[in-house]
Order: C-alpha cells, then structure tokens, then sequence
C-alpha cells in the first residue's frame, strides 16, 4: 500500500485515494510517497509496452482497492498510444547517442494526456467505488486543461469544468479545449490566467459548493505525477542500456520530478538535465542556493513559462541543495536559441521538433561539450510541433504536418460559455 506525507509535515499519512481525490495536503503541503516500491530490473530488461510497465508498476502499489483486472482496466485504456524512442542523427540506432522519446502520440498531443489519462480512471474507479459523482474543477492556460478534459471525458462518477482565460490562448489550444466533450463544461473567463487560480481556489473554500464534491487534477496531483515515472522506464528498455542521461524540458517540474522517484525506486539514470527557457528559476537556484520566487516571462516554449514551480516543493524536501546539483544539471535557453536548434535539428537530421523539446535538445548539445561524455542521452519529447505552427514555420520555413486528429478538430463541435470573472459565476455549471 503506498503512504504520503506532506512536504511541510512529515508525520503526516495518507492513504493513496485520499492523497488522489484532496490533491494539496491539508497543511497546503503536496503529498510525496513515503517509500515507493522497488522497480524491478525485468521492467526494462525486457522490452514491454508502456501499458504493461504501468501495469506492472501499478500492481506493485499493492492498493487494496485496485484489484489486478481494475489495474489492467486503467492501464490498458489510458496508455493506449505509442511512446517510441526516435534515434536522432541517423536511421540505426547503434550508431547514434542521441534520442528523442515521443512522448505526444496520445489524444491531445503533449506529454500531459499519459499523467491525466491516468489520473482520470484512477479518480473515476474510486468515485464508483464509493458511489460518489465528483466534480473536477481546473483552470489552464494550455496543454493541462485539453489533457485532463479529454483524459476525463465519458469516464462514470466524475465530470469537468474547465476554466480558461478568453482570448489569452492560441487559436489551435483553444479549439483544444472547446472541442465538446461527454461530461466536459469549458467555460471562458472574461480575465485572465490568474483569475481562473484565484477562481479555482475560491471555489474550494466557499460553502455554498460543498456540497458539489469538487476536486482538483492540476499538475500537483500525486495522481498525475507517479504514472509519469512509467515512461521513464520504458526510455531504459527501449534503449536496451543503462546509466542513460536525459533530458527532461521544465516548466512546473512535474515531469522532473517524476523521473527523480523512479530513479530513486531504481531506475538506472546516470543523470538528468532540467531544460528551462527564460525562466530561470531551476537553474539559478542550483547554481546559487537562492530561491526566491519570481514573475514568469513569456516565451516561444509557452507551456514552460513558469517563475514559481510548483513541484520545486517536492525537490527541495527530498534532497538537499548539493544532492541536488549531483544529480541534476540545469540550463537555461533563450528564445533564440530555441529557434536555433529547431532549425538546425531539422537541416542536419531531418527531425522537426516543437519549441519545449527544441529547449531540450539545446541542453542535450550543452551536455555533451560540457561533460564530453559518450553516454546515450534522452530528451523528452513533450509536445507535438503540429500544436505551434508559427513557431515553427517561422525558424524552418514549412508548416509542420498535423496527425489527422489535430488536423480534423476544425470540423468537430465547439461548446464554451463565457463567464465573469467571479466565483459566483461558477454556480450553474458546478451544479449542473
Ligand atoms: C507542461 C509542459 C512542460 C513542462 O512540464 P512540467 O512538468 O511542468 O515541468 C513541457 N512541455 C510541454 C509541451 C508541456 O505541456
């Protein structure tokens, strides 16, 4: 059975449905396991889909009220799109140390769809399991809100409201979001991004909506983090070698974060590179010791622009500031850089990236001159390049091609209301 505490109390202990359904501790820490499971060799020795190494991983939580068919259930339906390692530089494998791990095969096209797909059916299952109809209430500016309405959507016992700043997000993320969906209600906010947290949070706390059973699904659920670390292990058993380096593009450090716990459960990672554009929180900090918080900035890798990161709570509780700078190398890339190694990764390997993986492959090329090491390195490929047109027509001069799903969400229904920005405006949809 796993066990949480809170990162600001660590006599603190949850059980993994409670930590699942109340999202932030009731100290307002966020929850870490207590011990994980041991990851098991044969869980990259030998080849497997990501479903079963969810599986597999799953089954070891020992949770009672996840029998075996339940954990079969939500893997095989969750993960249900390939995560394939893409050797950059040449077509053998053998003869290159560079990959990509195509992490955007799912629905909605970026990494978040694997963490909320789970999530979802892990939240739906126990909603049934004690006849409870929930209702999860996330504001987003981008990729989360598409990858928890559509990882939600259809599912029994639990229903979506989804809040967005109108006008402040990309055409295509838009659409992303209106698409209609069974048991979604996305509603755009006359305000901004900020409006929709602070409307958010209102929401928890006001009586009136007690009664609604409302839950979260933002990135600093345990439930969206512990099913990322899946496909870390399934990175070392395609590459079929251990003591990899990889490169995971950062915003929130979930994705960081999630790595670190499978590596600490026993993955064999050699090292990590936390790939940051202008917001240079991360690497600052390892670099100084400092933590102060900051405004974000806006740029071309927008899913990233984080000046607060959430999941730096977590890192800082596990390990210290030197433990930190043993196993994790930091970098920070400007816009034109990012630009730069689009371009540059396409003219000399064909290769067309989006803007948070090209941050990432960036820092890869830092890595190696600066540690001169051979070692095969991973970047996580977070984003599908299909979802930022402009940017990258505007570094290689073509529209990089769309999946048929992204390509045909024009034609698809739209359902969005437009609200105040007030909490009280909530009301009708919440009980809906
Ligand atoms: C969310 C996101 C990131 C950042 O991930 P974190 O877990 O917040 O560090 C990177 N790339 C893309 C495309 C994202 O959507």
């Amino acid at each position: 059975m796993l066990s949480f505490y809170s990162t600001r109390n660590h006599d603190l202990d949850a059980g993994f449905e409670e930590a699942l359904l109340s999202g932030l501790a009731p100290d307002g820490g966020l929850y870490l396991p207590r011990r994980l499971p041991e990851l098991h060799r044969s869980l990259w020795r030998e080849r497997r889909q990501l479903a079963d190494i969810g599986y597999e991983i799953m089954l070891g939580w020992n949770e009672p009220k996840l029998s075996p068919a339940d954990v079969r259930a939500i893997s095989s339906s969750a993960l249900n799109f390939p995560v394939p390692l893409v050797p950059i530089g040449s077509n053998r494998p053998s003869q290159t140390n560079l990959f990509v791990l195509e992490l955007f095969h799912g629905p909605t096209h970026s990494f978040k769809d694997v963490g909320a797909r789970t999530m979802a059916r892990l939240v739906s299952h126990f909603s049934e399991a004690s006849h409870t109809e929930l209702t999860v209430l996330v504001a987003t500016s981008g990729d989360t809100g598409s990858a928890v309405a559509d990882g939600f959507s259809g599912l029994t016992g639990v229903r979506v409201v989804l809040l967005y700043p109108k006008g402040q997000v990309s055409a295509l993320q838009e659409r992303q979001l209106i698409v209609s969906r069974p048991g979604v209600v996305a509603l755009a906010v006359e305000g901004t991004f900020d409006d929709c947290q602070r409307m958010v949070k209102m929401a928890f706390s006001e009586p009136s909506f007690e009664k609604a059973n409302l839950t979260s699904a933002n990135s600093i659920n345990i439930g969206r983090l512990l099913p990322q670390s899946f496909y870390y292990v399934h990175a070392v058993s395609q590459l079929d070698m251990e003591d990899v380096i990889i490169v995971v593009p950062s915003g929130n450090l979930g994705n960081l974060t999630a790595g670190m716990l499978a590596q600490r459960a026993g993955l064999p990672v050699n090292r990590f590179v936390a790939a940051h554009n202008a917001n240079a929180f991360f690497p600052d900090y390892l670099a100084s010791g400092e933590d102060q918080f900051r405004e974000s900035i806006r740029t071309l890798s927008n899913a990233m622009d984080v000046g607060a990161p959430s999941n730096f709570e977590r890192l800082a509780s596990l390990f210290s500031h030197s433990q930190l700078n043993s196993l994790i190398r930091s970098t920070s890339v400007s816009d034109a850089e990012t630009a730069a190694a689009i371009k540059r990764t396409y003219l000399n390997h064909g290769y067309v990236a989006c803007p948070h993986t090209a941050v990432g492959l960036e820092a890869a090329e830092r890595y190696r001159a600066e540690s001169e090491t051979q070692k095969p390195i991973v970047v996580l490929a977070t984003a599908h390049p299909a979802k930022f047109p402009e940017t990258v027509r505007s570094a290689i001069g073509i529209q990089p091609e769309a999946p048929k799903d992204l390509a045909e969400l024009h034609d698809r229904p739209t359902r969005a209301e437009t609200v105040s920005p007030h909490v009280a405006a909530l009301t009708p949809y919440i009980f809906a």
